[in-house]
């Protein structure tokens, strides 16, 4: 095919931000190129009809197409690390609309309704600030362990979502006595699930003789331990999980001036829409 007279005015990109994970926990075909120096394009105007779809929006599917459109670099963006998820979200919508977002939150204190420009830069310099603990010792074990991807996330909470659902219809009629089971078994599965989480996290663990990279031997050694060795690992997660959140951005109202802590959330159907 002879090459497109249009070519030039095809988009280009926009800025190169550095992954936060560095590509470290990725597979190997997952990313291409420098991962410090990822280029991101603005989105086009399939990439805005593809997010204002709302089904594929819960699947993941609108997600991973929009990165790998906007970020070229990322060929499967299933495998993008938690930790470099909001990083690489926020990095699009600065490429396509901007630094500032405008954020809605009405006053406490007063009602008034205020509308907050936020500047997203300083929000994803937080990131490149942050660090990912990747290991704990407990006795004589070293755990290591590994953000979750994409993938393993968006299933995680369409999985939760469906027996959260299920709970709520259940829970409207709490006396039949088969709601009672479906009320036992959610909860059971929602524990189950956030166990199968725990352990997807664990990548490997290194004994004075050995190392360990096993799943199955993984879930084993772990149900058959004390509780410390459990709330180790716990407080790595959750460690992490508060180190990489985005930060909140106080503000105050425009009336009565009582200030207040907007989180700002990853929520697509906002962050995605131009608010002018
Ligand atoms: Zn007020």
């Amino acid at each position: 095919m002879s090459q497109n007279p249009l070519q030039k005015y095809f988009r280009q990109p926009k800025l190169t931000v550095p992954l936060p994970s560095k590509g470290l926990f990725a597979p190997p075909d997952a990313i291409s190129g420098d991962p410090s120096n990822l280029e991101v394009y603005a989105m086009t105007g399939m990439d805005e009809i593809i997010l204002k779809t709302p089904d594929s929006l819960f699947t993941g599917e609108s997600t991973v197409r929009v990165i790998q459109s906007c970020c070229p670099g990322i060929k499967d963006a299933w495998h993008v690390s938690a930790i470099d998820l909001d990083h690489i979200l926020m990095s699009i919508r600065i490429a396509t609309y901007g630094n500032l977002m405008t954020v809605e939150h009405t006053c406490g204190n007063c009602g008034t309704e205020n509308e907050y420009d936020i500047d997203l830069r300083p929000l994803i310099d937080h990131f490149d600030r942050s660090e990912y603990k990747n290991s704990v010792q407990v006795h004589e074990l070293t755990i290591k362990i590994r953000p979750l991807f994409y993938q393993e996330m968006t299933k995680f909470n369409l999985e939760n979502f469906k027996i959260q659902k299920r709970l709520m219809a259940a829970a409207q009629d709490f006396d039949n006595a088969e709601n009672q089971k479906i009320i036992n078994d959610s909860y059971r599965e929602i524990a189950d699930l956030q166990n199968d989480m725990f352990l997807k996290s664990i990548e490997s663990v290194t004994a004075p003789d050995t190392i360990v990279t096993d799943q199955k031997f993984i879930e084993e050694w772990v149900k058959n331990s004390e509780a410390d060795l459990f709330d180790g690992i716990r407080k790595l997660i959750e460690d992490n999980k508060k180190a990489w959140k985005i930060p909140s951005v106080g503000v105050q109202c425009s009336n009565c001036g009582t200030p207040a802590e907007l989180e700002i959330t990853m929520d697509q159907a906002n962050f995605f829409v131009k608010k002018s």
